[in-house]
């Protein structure tokens, strides 16, 4: 490669290291047990020091190298000075080594639009930190999701906890990194915790190894903590051999992609911007989709609305078959 990487790489490559770093932050917290929760708009909509410090640290470090790129976060925090051991520098030197595709070479910092969600799944984060307090004999690490189990042993509810990093351009998302901090966790104390996935368009996706669910099986996931009766009712329309709960709408991609689910169907406003940039990029790296639940794309231009009012649906495979079973009364009721 002639010259230095082109601004995207440079940017994707940044991206990469400050997901991780913020990821180490979301685990100290936990471990640290004092988790500061505040409920912004109610108890289903929860903020913690791990969303405030690791969106700190993303927006700061990457602000600090890419000045005239605009960053949104999630979180809404007052502008004060970031302390040096919050920046990150490093850039991931596999991702500075790929080819750019023609069409993005020229793009400038000031045309780039970064959506930041620094901890998604909240809500599961805070739960699963109880059970980490349940004494290590009691929990068990090793099983499966069981609705019918208390919250106190579920740990499994680590792996719903992402950091997404989605960079637009154009109003398209073209580039994702999402970050698992807990991938691994059953192995225990001193396994190598945590994941990182990126994709950008015209490039592939890596970090996880692509499988569909065999054909013709149609397994659902969708929301476990912001559910409702429109919620279910699309979900059941979709005629589901199988519906899977979980937390967080990065989780939920890496399902998709991972072959664990065919559809991620969530009929009501609550998703937003920041939730579904990294993943859409990711997932249509791949060839999969995500748009509203008319099947209209989203824009993530830095102007729009945050809100993703008429839900979210994203599919590998077979997006057509989903959007023809959303029911008239959900389409009329998320216009
Ligand atoms: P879920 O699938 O419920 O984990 O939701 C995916 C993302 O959308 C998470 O970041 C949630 O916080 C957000 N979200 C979905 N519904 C709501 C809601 N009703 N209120 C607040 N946030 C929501
Ligand atoms: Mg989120
Ligand atoms: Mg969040």
């Amino acid at each position: 490669m002639s010259g230095s990487p082109a601004v995207l790489m440079r940017l994707v490559a940044s991206a990469f290291t400050v997901a991780e770093k913020a990821g180490a932050i979301v685990r100290n917290v936990l471990h640290s047990g004092e988790l500061g929760i505040v409920e912004k708009t109610g108890a289903n909509d929860l903020q913690t020091l791990a969303d405030r410090v690791a969106q700190q640290s993303i927006c700061a470090s990457l602000s600090k190298r890419f000045p005239k790129v605009t960053i949104i976060g999630e979180e809404d925090l007052p502008a004060e000075e970031i302390k040096d051991d919050l920046i990150e520098n490093g850039q991931a030197e596999d991702i500075l080594q790929k080819t750019c595709p023609a069409e993005y070479t020229g793009l400038k910092e000031e045309e780039l639009v970064v959506w930041v969600d620094p901890l998604d799944g909240t809500k599961e984060y805070t739960e699963a930190s109880r059970c980490l307090r349940v004494p290590p004999e009691t929990q068990n690490l090793s099983r499966g999701l069981d609705p019918s189990e208390p919250l106190s042993t579920a740990p499994w509810l680590l792996d719903n906890v992402t950091v997404l990093i989605g960079i637009a351009y154009g109003g398209r998302a073209i580039a994702g990194v999402i970050h698992q901090p807990f991938y691994n966790y059953q192995l225990g104390a001193g396994a190598n915790l945590g994941r990182t996935m990126w994709g950008m368009l015209g490039v592939g996706a890596f970090g996880f190894k692509l499988q569909e669910v065999p054909d013709g099986k149609r397994i659902v996931t969708t929301t476990r903590s912001h559910s409702n009766k429109q919620v279910t009712d699309c979900v059941d329309a979709m005629e589901p051999h199988e519906v899977i709960r979980v937390g967080g709408a990065g989780n939920k991609i890496i399902q998709l992609v991972e072959g664990k689910a065919s559809a991620y169907v969530f009929a009501s406003p609550g998703c937003k911007k920041w939730d579904t940039c990294a993943p859409e990029a990711i997932l249509h790296a791949v060839g999969g989709k995500l748009t509203d639940m008319h099947g209209n794309a989203y824009s993530y231009d830095a102007n729009v609305k945050h809100m993703n009012s008429a839900g979210v649906l994203a599919t590998l495979r077979n997006h057509e078959y989903y959007i023809s079973r959303v029911p008239q009364s959900v389409q009329q009721a998320l216009k």
